[in-house]
């Protein structure tokens, strides 16, 4: 046993694991690399020991320690983050917020929710429920993922379009920092206390402090909803009309667009050949929601779309969170991710071309599409998916890194910016100097040494490479 297992044994006991199945499950999180790594049996070392803290003192405790003994700590909230900011090095002590769980407090009048950062998404969404209230935030991952995960990755949900990403949810968060102090942000709807110390933490991904308490500002649940689907000539084609029911306030909570291979994947018949399909949700009370519907069917008309049947946007519904694994794609030689990107609106179709058609290059290629599912006044995401086979099976991690390297550089060709959702971990790593700028990441190398001087949270996550490991 370790110095620091013995230490973080003797404070805080059992909550120390050490079983092979336990450390094995915390040794990354679900990026695609990661698991090929696994299934090629290169998975890297095991964490010294997992901690599953209780609490907020639980985690100072282990901070504490571990700072003492100059041992890096990862934390580890449902492990659902698919860039890769999970990855076990050596001499590694795994923070995990699985039992650091559960409801703290409730207030209706005021639609407050204060929870554990362990707690996960889908059980958060359920017990606000019971009040006849809603976080809103319906990530695909909602019951794979924690709040703390949520905030440490900048997350965004279906419903972002109405209700904003996970930045706009958080009312005040209580977070441990490297050196087990504890900072809480004052719950009040806002604050001109200088610069908002929130978001210090909102995609710090582990790096700065560990997120032990999500407070959200809620909303009651929406009396009524009702669906919609058009279908258009083609993704460039409609981008123009959603751009416009942005602009002219209309905010239904989801609103997502397809291109033409997407719309057939996900809607066989209900949208032609060819075609691009457009599914919106409007809720709220009845009056507002329909005439928000009423007129989004005037414009999607007006602008050559044709209604499609509700009922495709019902089965998009019912099916919208299931995913096939990544590891029956790696056993069939293929690789396959999902990039998000976002731009203004005025590059989002040329990002659009620029990526699909560098993917298209990429030799053994088989899916290169994308479709918009976050609106914005100013702009939208673009989320890419592709899947290559090479004709190799040990080129599978390098054509992978060249798939994603054409996809950066193609979006930041056309002034696009190289994240929306998913954050940085690794794999985005070598592309963040390109994205923040020398002074942003001088910025955020001095955060990060001044809360954490001896790069023990998470070292090698989010911050880009120095030195030979360095990539452009
Ligand atoms: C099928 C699938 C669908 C997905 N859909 C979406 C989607 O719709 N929208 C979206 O935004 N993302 C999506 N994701 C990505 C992922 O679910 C999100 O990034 C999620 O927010 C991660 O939460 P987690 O609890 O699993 O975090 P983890 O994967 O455990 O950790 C992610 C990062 O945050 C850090 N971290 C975790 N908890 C804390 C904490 N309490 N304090 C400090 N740091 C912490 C970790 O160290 C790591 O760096 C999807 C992933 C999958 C596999």
């Amino acid at each position: 046993m370790s110095d620091v297992t013995e230490a973080l044994e003797s404070v805080l006991g059992e909550r120390v694991r050490r079983e092979p199945e336990i450390l094995t499950a915390h040794q990354r999180d679900t990026w695609v690399l990661g698991e090929l790594f696994d299934y090629r049996g290169e998975a890297g070392p095991l964490p010294l020991a997992v901690v599953e803290a209780e609490s907020a003192h639980d985690v100072s405790e282990t901070l504490r320690l571990c700072r003492a003994h100059g041992c890096p700590v990862v934390t580890y909230g449902g492990g659902s983050g698919v860039c890769g900011a999970i990855r076990v090095g050596e001499r590694t002590v795994v923070l995990s917020t699985r039992k650091l769980a559960g409801l703290v407090s409730l207030d209706s009048g005021d639609l407050t929710a204060r929870f554990r950062a362990g707690t996960f998404g889908g059980d958060a969404e359920r017990r606000v429920r019971e009040d006849g209230l809603t976080i809103g935030h319906w990530p695909q991952s909602i019951e794979l993922s924690t709040v703390g995960g949520w905030v440490a990755t900048r997350a965004s949900g279906q419903y972002s379009t109405a209700y904003g990403n996970i930045e706009d949810l958080v009312l005040a968060l209580e977070v441990v920092l490297p050196d087990g102090a504890v900072l809480r942000t004052r719950e009040t709807p806002r604050a001109a206390a200088g610069p908002d110390l929130r978001q210090l933490f909102l995609g710090s991904e582990g790096t700065l402090g560990v997120v032990t308490e999500v407070t959200f500002s809620l909303r009651e649940l929406p009396p009524f909803h009702f669906r919609q689907a058009f279908h258009f000539a083609g993704l460039h084609a409609a981008v123009e009309p959603v751009r416009e029911i942005l602009r002219a306030g209309w905010r239904p909570p989801v609103v997502r667009l397809y291109d033409a291979s997407e719309s057939n994947r996900h809607f066989g018949e209900s949208c032609p050949e060819g075609r691009a399909m457009l599914i919106l949700l409007h809720e709220g009370p009845e009056p507002a929601a329909l005439a928000e519907a009423n007129a989004v069917s005037e414009l999607c008309r007006s602008r050559g779309g044709e209604e499609a049947d509700a009922a495709a946007v019902d089965r998009w519904f019912d099916e919208r969170n299931e995913v096939p694994g990544f590891r029956t794609f790696i056993e069939k030689g293929i690789m396959v991710d999902t990039i998000e990107v976002a731009s203004t609106w005025q590059h989002v179709t040329q990002i659009y071309d620029a990526v699909t058609s560098a993917l298209k290059e990429v030799p053994g290629i088989l899916v290169a599409t994308a479709h918009t599912s976050h609106a914005y006044r100013s702009g939208a995401n673009l989320y890419f998916t592709f899947a290559v086979r090479p004709d190799e099976p040990g080129e599978m991690a390098s054509v992978y890194a060249e798939c994603w390297r054409r996809a950066m550089r193609a979006t930041l060709a056309n002034h696009g910016g190289i994240a929306h959702h998913h954050g940085i971990g690794r794999v985005r790593s070598g592309y963040l100097a390109e994205e923040l700028g020398t002074a942003g990441v001088a910025v955020l190398r001095a955060v990060k040494h001044a809360l954490d001087p001896d790069d023990l949270l998470n070292p090698g996550n989010l911050l880009p490479p120095q030195g030979p490991e360095a990539k452009g």
